[in-house]
């Protein structure tokens, strides 16, 4: 506390991201980065794009890169708003979209962000609990708000909607705005870009961070009607004009270019998904059905908090979280093979000791 903060800043419970410790030999399993680098061809692009031309400012409406996005969408390019990764889009739809009278539902258990943006932006928000199956039920959406916000998949659980079950979310509240967060719907759900066509108050969000290999990078977009889009834009254009550089504006649309790279990358997580998964279950952990990057599980005689540590003395990171209803999961990335190997080799050890 300061005397000097604005009042505002006194009440503010800011976000904790998964911690990017400087540890030799890690094994990093914490933030559910992608255990593959960036595509060649993206790489190229930085290389040619670091030159005298960043003097220059880069183009405020990344034209190239929402051409790019909407043409791999099938949908226009003022359908599309992208932003300097999707924490900071998500930050601008919460002022621009979801701020009402009534209150945003979000579910209890999701990405912890949203809590904390309805608190920088004073956005009343209901929790809606996920049900016993730790599943989004979106019947339990049917009740007097102001807008939705749900990842699909959610996270930590990792547990997909389908997209005919994201549509009656969208359908049941054709007078709020309700945000879908994609951002592991490469790893095993079904987007619904495709329906911002037939639902003006639909604003879909994704990022390049996790299935593109560009965490490092920070770009995110939302697909939407245009006037949800022009929505973003009113409050992106009164507070920064140039959230994407020339480097990442260059390097998104290489992403898009690269149509094999990505589909080699992704289906090797899904793979190795698949057999953490088996490992797991083998020693006796209970593991949600992951339809991303990640799998949410929990060991019903080993304490998470614990589990988590004592692999941390190993050199190897999961993220455990101190909240009610989950603490006894541990959320693991999906690494390469041999980083899982590593992890199921090292969670047996602790188990049998
Ligand atoms: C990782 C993540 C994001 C943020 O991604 P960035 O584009 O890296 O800011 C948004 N939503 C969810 C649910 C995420 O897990």
């Amino acid at each position: 506390m300061s005397r000097f903060w604005s009042p505002i800043v006194q009440t503010l419970t800011p976000y904790v991201p998964g911690e990017q410790p400087k540890i030799a030999n890690l094994i990093k399993l914490n933030t559910n980065e992608n255990p593959y680098g960036p595509s060649p061809r993206v790489l190229e692009a930085i290389a040619a794009e670091s030159s005298d031309a960043l003097r220059l400012y880069p183009d405020p409406n990344s034209d190239r890169l929402k051409q790019t996005i909407a043409h791999y969408h099938g949908i226009e390019p003022n359908e599309i708003f992208v932003g300097n990764g999707s924490d900071e889009v998500l930050a601008h739809t919460f002022m621009a979209l979801l701020k009402h009278d009534k209150p945003l539902l979000h579910p209890d258990i999701s990405y912890s962000f949203y809590p904390v943006y309805c608190g920088l932006y004073g956005v009343e928000n209901k929790l809606v609990p996920l049900d016993s199956a730790m599943r989004i039920n979106p019947a339990d959406y049917n009740q007097d708000c102001g807008a939705i916000i749900i990842a699909n998949p959610n996270a930590p659980t990792g547990i997909a909607l389908t997209a005919a079950e994201v549509e009656t979310l969208v359908q049941a509240h054709p007078d709020k705005v309700v945000v879908i967060d994609e951002a592991y719907i490469d790893f095993g759900g079904e987007t619904v870009i495709p329906l911002i066509k037939r639902y003006p108050n639909l604003l879909v969000i994704q990022t390049l961070s996790k299935s593109r290999s560009l965490a490092g990078l920070r770009i995110g977009f939302a697909a939407g009607h245009p006037d949800l889009i022009e929505g973003l834009e009113r409050v992106k254009n009164s507070f920064n004009s140039y959230p994407l550089d020339r480097i990442a504006i260059a390097a998104g649309v290489a992403a898009y270019e690269d149509e094999t790279y990505f589909q080699r990358t992704v289906q090797a997580v899904i793979d190795t998904r698949t057999n953490l998964v088996a490992g797991l279950t083998l020693l006796g952990f209970e593991v949600l059905p992951s339809a991303t990057n990640f799998v949410f599980a929990r060991h019903p005689r080993h304490d998470a908090a614990k589990l988590a540590t004592d692999l941390r003395a190993k050199a190897i990171l999961v993220r455990h979280f101190k909240q009610a209803r989950i603490d006894q999961y541990l959320r693991i990335s999906i690494g390469t093979d041999e980083q899982c190997e590593a992890l199921v080799n090292a969670l047996q050890a602790l188990i049998a000791a």
